[in-house]
């Protein structure tokens, strides 16, 4: 197969919508799901005498998304207009950063399977967003909606560094687990605030030069990035088989036929007539702001993770859930240090409060049973009042019904405090036994595996009470007749 001798090479241009409450060059609210050509003003209609300013909030997002990347910031970046002809741009030219980018370099190392691969970025700039058409099928015209217009976004350019379409879905998933970590944007790819431009060519194995690329514009779900970028190697590699150069193109997906097709010429990078922006100064950075960001920071996901495997001793599956999202790391921060408790706290976090909160639609700092009660109920495990098999099952929905009565009160009113009382233990494994002859002739004649069996049959008969390892003392000296 021709296939086989081909590797594929792809690099993003990832746009991230930034969390900036009003627009990057103008006051106008960012808020999504509007109203169509609500949130516009003169500024973003770009109406003629009109003047932008700068957004320091989209300058903050950048040097602190640079930062966690290891990018070197530029102290003194400015910005241009790129120039094209379209309905969704108002003005006529977006401005963004060509000459001189806020951030330079820089890389992200993401989880693969076992193995971690570090992807180089090559800038990242600030810019704003377009306005979105909406064309409805089978209609004479198309729709604008300039809500959208202005919007401040940081486009991340990498280097030409992935290999196949599960280290673009990785290298994504990466990206915007940091970008919400950070609070730089919500990531949300179904609404659009994350998306890329994927460019993509093929060469054959062992070459050392690139092969002539094809870009597919603003994609916005890993699904269809995938499908993509898989029709887009095939495609290339068949009309290089048949001896056909690839053009470059710009290209669109359509997830309905699965294709790519070419469209409009307006992104031939020639045509944009770059020019520095009259209108805005350029952006000079202290070292000392760029420090102040840095120190505000807080420690990264991967820094966390390394915290969590190494020094607490939690397994990686545990470290990479803790560390997915920066308010269950903080959580689980918290209800480590007052519990004392490393593992029992990852456990009830990873099995019982994450899961609640996701099928209540809850932020995990709303969950309703308080930090202390929840130590209280670690305790009730640890100090052996309860089975931890009893404290999840029964106890814990108990106390999300009543968050301030405390877990021994409840355990106590429930019933459900474990038995280490002997006589008691005794009369039931009696009774077990009594009900059960020929098991028990069974076990003395050397089936020992039968003592599963017996204590099976006496936490259901103290339901659940019995304390297991006195339990299964008893029931073996009793078998054993000592
Ligand atoms: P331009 O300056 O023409 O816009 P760049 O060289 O800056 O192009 O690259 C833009 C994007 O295309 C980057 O994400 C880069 O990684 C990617 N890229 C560049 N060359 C290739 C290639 N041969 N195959 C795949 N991606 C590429
Ligand atoms: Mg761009």
């Amino acid at each position: 197969m021709p296939y086989d001798q081909y590797e594929t090479v792809i690099g993003l241009e990832v746009h991230v919508q930034l969390s900036s409450k009003s627009k990057a060059f103008c006051g106008d609210s960012t808020v999504f799901g509007s109203d169509p050509n609500t949130q516009v003003s003169p500024i973003s209609l770009g109406h003629p005498g009109t003047l932008p300013f700068v957004n320091e909030e989209q300058i903050m997002y950048a040097v602190k998304l640079g930062t966690a990347l290891g990018c070197e910031i530029n102290t003194h970046s400015s910005f241009d207009r790129k120039n094209y002809f379209y309905a969704d741009l108002p003005k006529g030219y977006q401005i963004t950063q060509d000459r001189s980018p806020i951030c330079i370099g820089g890389n992200l190392q993401v989880k693969l399977g076992d193995n971690y691969k570090s992807f180089r970025i090559h800038h990242i700039h600030m810019e704003e967003d377009a306005g979105k058409s909406i064309h409805e099928t089978g209609s004479p015209y198309s729709l604008i909606d300039l809500n959208r217009a202005g919007v401040p976004l940081l486009e991340i350019v990498t280097e030409p560094d992935m290999r196949s379409a599960e280290e673009v879905d990785a290298f994504m998933t990466g990206m915007r687990r940091l970008v919400r970590w950070l609070g730089v944007s919500d990531g949300n790819m179904e609404q659009g605030s994350m998306r890329c431009d994927v460019n993509v060519s093929v060469r054959l194995k062992g070459a050392t030069e690139y092969g002539t690329r094809c870009e597919i514009k603003n994609v916005n779900s890993m699904r269809y990035a995938k499908r993509a970028i898989a029709y887009e190697v095939k495609r290339q590699i068949d009309l290089l088989e048949q001896g056909i150069a690839i053009e470059q193109q710009t290209l669109n997906f359509d997830p309905d036929s699965g294709q790519t097709t070419p469209i409009r010429d307006k992104e031939d990078a020639h045509d944009y007539r770059y020019f520095p922006e009259p209108d805005l100064p350029p952006v000079k950075l202290t070292n000392e702001y760029i420090r102040a960001v840095k120190d505000q920071m807080g420690k990264l996901p991967w820094e966390l993770y390394q915290d969590f495997t190494e020094h607490l001793d939690l397994s990686d599956y545990d470290a990479s859930l803790l560390t997915e999202d920066v308010r269950v790391a903080k959580y689980f921060l918290g209800l480590q240090h007052l519990s004392q408790q490393t593992k029992s706290a990852a456990n009830l976090i990873i099995n019982k409060i994450i899961p609640y909160c996701k099928d209540q639609n809850l932020e995990i700092f709303d969950f309703p049973v308080s930090s202390e009660n929840l130590v209280k109920f670690i305790d009730l495990i640890r100090t052996g009042k309860v089975s931890s098999a009893i404290a999840y099952q029964r106890i814990f929905p108990a106390l999300i019904e009543n968050p301030d009565i405390e877990p021994l009160s409840l355990a106590e009113k429930m019933n459900l405090i474990q038995s280490s009382d002997h006589s008691f233990l005794e009369d039931l494994i009696e009774e077990v036994m009594a009900s059960n002859p020929d098991k028990v002739k069974a076990y003395k004649n050397g089936k020992k595996g039968l003592l599963g069996f017996f204590m099976g049959e006496l936490m259901k008969k103290s339901k659940g009470k019995a304390d297991p390892k006195l339990a299964n003392k008893l029931i073996r000296d009793k078998l054993e007749g000592k």
